[in-house]
């Protein structure tokens, strides 16, 4: 049985590395069709529109999605296409995992953290307002109880059913006193039904100075959508880049799967874009939709793909291109079915 999970291809180096999860999802045989949908930029010039009706459609009917990064005006223009569809899903719980690889030397070789952040409101909410006359500009941190409630409880599930230790609340409640309070509030009601499960507290600008000098102390970080934003990169920089860092927006009944980072147009149509990350956030789709198996084949041919730094993308210290990177994924596959196979076997 295939299941049909809506393709958004995105735009900068989305469709690059789109096609690279393409073409290893055919040799991996995996059972999924795609339904391509354009969204962004590349849709407004052939629908007319940011977000197509066609687009809403797929995703409402599917229920499931891996997507491409979509670039955002800086300063000016249309409101971020990303956090329209998180918002209009009711995606509320950003899951970004960030764990060393032992192919990949970087400073720190023992991170292995999980950054939950809400993923609906606080500063994202998308509420200004400027007073010209009085040149006051006033940007909504909206917080409500219940999404502070249902971000908490989706932390401590997600703790509790990976066998994870702590959780650790990351907020500004010394100065957004009530914003910061009401996530605050909320951690210390939940984690009252998760007894096996540490909470702490940490104000968000000691978070990053622990991050950056003892990373390895951390296990399950929960936090707001701004402040989860900007440790989400900081993480990724910890375990290797952006090249390599995955993600999934979820909801209570769908879910879409991306990259932590965005559409590189610095490099974008190169065919040098590291595909790592959308591979692994496609992984993480392939568990959510119970194929397991076909999951760890592709994370093992991964793995091993970053194990020979020659095999790997620029970002990573390699000579590959996009479609080079992913051609040695695909042997690498191959060579691993051996000892998937005799691990089910055994
Ligand atoms: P970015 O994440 O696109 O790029 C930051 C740096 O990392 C760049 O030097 C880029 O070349 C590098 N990089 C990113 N992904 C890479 C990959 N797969 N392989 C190799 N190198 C990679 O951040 P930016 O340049 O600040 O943002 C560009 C656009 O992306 C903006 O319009 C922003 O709004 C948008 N954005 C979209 C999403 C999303 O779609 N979810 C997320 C973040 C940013």
């Amino acid at each position: 049985m295939h299941r049909i999970v809506t393709l958004i291809p995105g735009d900068g180096i989305g469709p690059e590395i789109t096609a690279s999860v393409k073409r290893i999802f055919s040799a991996l045989d995996a059972p999924v069709k795609w339904d391509e949908q354009k969204a962004g930029l590349p849709a407004l010039q052939d629908h007319g529109e940011l977000l197509p009706k066609s687009l809403f459609e797929s995703l409402a009917n599917n229920k499931i999605a891996l997507k491409g990064p979509i670039t955002t005006p800086v300063g000016e223009g249309f409101k971020s296409v990303n956090i329209q569809l998180r918002q209009h899903f009711d995606l509320y719980a950003n899951i970004r995992p960030c764990k060393s690889v032992d192919a990949i030397p970087t400073r720190f070789q023992n991170v292995d953290l999980i950054i939950i952040r809400e993923n609906t409101e606080g500063l994202y909410s998308g509420l200004e307002y400027v007073d010209e006359r009085l040149g006051i500009v006033d940007s909504i941190c909206r917080i409500t109880l219940k999404g502070c409630d249902r971000i908490v409880r989706a932390a401590f599930e997600y703790a509790r059913s990976n066998k994870r230790r702590k959780v650790t609340l990351v907020h500004k409640a010394n100065i957004l006193k009530q914003a910061g309070a009401a996530l605050l509030n909320a951690g210390k009601a939940i984690s009252k039904d998760y007894p096996e499960i540490v909470m702490e507290d940490l104000i968000i600008d000691n978070m990053c100075m622990q991050l950056v000098t003892k990373p390895e102390r951390y296990d399950v970080i929960l936090t707001t959508n701004l402040f989860g934003d900007i440790l989400s990169d900081l993480a990724a920089g910890l375990v290797g880049g952006l090249g390599v860092a995955a993600g999934a927006n979820i909801g209570t009944d769908i879910a879409i799967f991306e990259a932590v980072h965005g559409s590189a147009p610095d490099i974008a149509g190169r065919g040098i874009a590291n595909p790592t990350a959308l591979l692994k956030s496609a992984t993480m789709m392939l568990h959510y939709m119970g194929e397991t198996v076909i999951a760890r084949r592709l994370e093992n041919a991964i793995d091993l793909t970053l194990r020979n730094k020659d095999q790997c993308t620029a970002d990573l210290g390699g000579k590959a291109g996009t479609e080079e990177f992913t051609s040695n994924v695909i042997r690498n596959l191959e060579r691993d079915a051996i000892g998937v196979e005799s691990i089910i076997n055994h």
